[in-house]
């Protein structure tokens, strides 16, 4: 297939069936910097106080929210580690079983909350659609508004 229809495809697939606005590309460098240092979302708010998260363990089961652990807190909210990361062998324990979440990491999703990938992340985002299409589009809308 000729690559311009290639990626045209692609586009259309992203954009409109998985309602994507960011390819993903790059791997897993293994750091274990994302079982670290990490905020955590619940019912799609960021967890804030240590009470919340006490509420949140008794009345979800979800297995990750109990193996993480509270090591501080800052304006955005609670700074979580997973119990599982092994820091000496700088593995998961569990990686097979690890939880959904962990499996589907790093989603685009993060950035719909203000959130950032963890420094030195092998993956990277790059908008499906770029800045010069998105202003190329607007500039066309605005000349057929004119007329
Ligand atoms: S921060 Fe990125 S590179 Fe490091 S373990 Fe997590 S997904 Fe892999
Ligand atoms: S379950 Fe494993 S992959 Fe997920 S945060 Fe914990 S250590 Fe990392």
């Amino acid at each position: 297939m000729f690559p311009k229809i290639r990626n045209t495809i692609k586009k259309y697939y992203h954009t409109k069936i998985l309602k994507k606005k960011y390819y993903r590309t790059g791997s897993c460098l293994k750091c274990g910097a994302c079982c670290q240092n990490i905020y955590v979302r619940h019912c799609g708010k960021v967890i804030k106080t240590k009470e919340e998260f006490e509420e949140i363990k008794k009345t979800d089961n979800y297995s990750f929210y109990h193996h993480i652990t509270v090591i501080g807190e800052d304006d955005f909210g609670l700074i979580f580690e997973c119990d599982w990361y092994d820091k000496e062998k700088k593995l998961c324990k569990d990686h097979k079983k690890r939880p959904s979440i962990c499996k589907n990491y790093p989603s685009e999703e993060i950035f719909s909350f203000g959130a950032q990938l963890q420094e030195g992340c092998g993956f990277d985002f790059k908008p499906i659609v770029s800045f010069d299409e998105v202003l190329a589009r607007i500039s066309k809308k605005s000349k057929i508004k004119l007329r």
